[in-house]
């Protein structure tokens, strides 16, 4: 039985339509997909994902977007727009991260797909200037353990070699000591995460500066996730520790946009201490015969449509526009992380920020999901130990959202008291991926996630 999303309603495209339908037949139908789908987060009850929640700001992107979507901001000549907003977003993230302390360099930037795509360009950066600047031939680079995949994933396309350093147990954040002793002469960079995704805990980035400085390396700081947020939540006073470019030994920031920027989804902000590390990684090609070629990342045509509506939200929002949300979201996380630490047998991840992960030494924490599922929450699972994340977004921050966790947290942790000696439903999450690792389990975890990808893009065959 195929489970081919909404086989029964709609029509299953295997062919390109001989004739083509209405705009406002496919419009339609587009419609009742989305309004279905929105109702899934409107209600608050699903952790990160749709940072901004807003229609009417949504609205607002999508009018931007749609006077540049067509636009090749490639093409420079056509479209000097491009330049304006690319230029100004890298300029205003800049600003957000401090880049005015830089002396002696010329700060840059580069705006890219997602976390992914500015993780993948620094990564490519520190490898290609190590080897132009220092002969480097076998790169590596040396992670936290929290810091995300797209560093395995990067390390793993460029033959670059990564180091996973551990991280204390407790607080969740990087052994420096370890990172310091685990460098050696082709080490092209070291990782701090302000905040990680899994616990939202940032790591001791001014640490890792001295570290970095004292041998030479690069200090990727990836804030893809916190880059929009904490600088606002250091401005209303919450205890978060410098990270930015006031640190001298930081030379890149990853900052995504389309999460706490509150822009469309796919795009991201790349930052560079030294213009000279992201111009390492240039493009050119000056003798095709098509002509010749030049492109600043890994990216060739790029929509002028999602420059134009990163900038937008940008500049709409501003500086207190972001302060505002961010307050409120904080807020939202106290609150939550009150309902966490008022049961003892729930304990909280380090020190969290908006984002937090809880654990439980009584009972298996996905009791706990088991139970949340049912009253329509989504938090998202993790393992090593077993965890549950929330990150709070605007959505949260609705009347009634986080009264509504309290409540229903009280109830699932009586729950999971109840069932405790039982297998819990639900096991470790991310990005829609069930399954709790062993080594011997690997494999066959692999085989089953590539099902669910190949799932992902497959129509179903026919009767
Ligand atoms: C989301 C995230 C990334 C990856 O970003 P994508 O936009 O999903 O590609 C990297 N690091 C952190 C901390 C993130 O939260």
């Amino acid at each position: 039985m195929s489970t081919y999303p909404y086989q029964d309603r709609f029509e299953i495209n295997r062919r390109l339509p001989e004739a083509g339908r209405s705009h406002h037949e496919i419009l339609g139908e587009l419609e009742v997909m989305a309004k279905e789908e929105d109702a899934f987060w409107e209600t608050g009850k699903c952790s990160g994902t749709m940072y901004c929640g807003d229609h009417d700001h949504y609205h607002f992107l999508n009018k931007a977007f749609g006077m540049f979507a067509h636009v090749n901001s490639l093409q420079r000549d056509m479209c000097p727009s491009s330049t304006k907003f690319e230029a100004e977003v890298i300029a205003m993230t800049l600003d957000l991260l401090h880049a005015e302390a830089v002396q002696g360099s010329t700060p840059a930037g580069l705006v890219t797909t997602g976390g992914t795509g500015s993780i993948a360009h620094a990564m490519l950066a520190y490898r290609d200037h190590a080897n132009q600047e220092r002969g480097v031939t076998r790169p590596n680079v040396i992670k936290p353990e929290t810091a995300h995949p797209a560093f395995d994933k990067a390390c793993h396309l460029f033959g670059i070699e990564l180091r996973r350093a551990p991280v204390d147990p407790e607080s969740t954040l990087v052994d420096v000591d370890w990172v310091d002793e685990n460098i050696d002469d082709q080490t092209v960079a070291i990782i701090g995460s302000a905040c990680n995704y899994g616990y939202g805990t940032v790591d001791p980035i001014d640490r890792l500066s001295d570290v970095a400085l004292r041998h030479g390396v690069g200090l990727h700081v990836d804030s893809c996730l916190g880059g929009f947020i904490l600088p606002f939540g250091q401005e209303l006073g919450y205890d978060i520790p410098v990270f930015d470019y006031r640190l001298p030994g930081v030379t890149s920031m990853s900052a995504d946009t389309h999460k706490y920027g509150y822009a469309l989804k796919g795009t991201s902000v790349l930052t560079f201490r030294d213009q000279a590390l992201r111009n390492s990684q240039y493009f050119f090609l000056t003798d095709w015969s098509g002509g010749k070629y030049c492109s600043p990342g890994m990216e060739g045509s790029r929509s002028g449509g999602l420059l134009a509506a990163t900038w937008a939200s940008m500049v709409h929002l501003g500086r207190e526009g972001y302060r505002n949300h961010a307050r409120r979201i904080f807020e939202t996380a106290e609150v939550m992380q009150g309902a966490v630490r008022s049961h003892p047998e729930l304990q909280l991840r380090g020190k969290p920020t908006f984002l937090f992960s809880f654990t439980s030494d009584v009972f298996d924490v996905y009791h706990v999901n088991d139970f949340m599922r049912l009253r329509g929450w989504r938090l998202n699972g993790q393992q090593y130990p077993n965890a549950l994340h929330m990150a709070v977004t605007r959505p949260q921050t609705q009347a009634g959202v986080a009264d509504a966790f309290t409540v229903d947290l009280a109830d699932a942790v009586e729950y999971a008291r109840a069932h405790k000696d039982e297998a819990p439903k639900s096991g470790a999450i991310y990005g829609g991926v069930a399954g709790g690792m062993t080594d011997e389990a690997d494999s066959f975890i692999k085989a089953v996630m590539a099902d669910m990808m190949d799932g992902y893009q497959q129509v179903p065959g026919e009767e």
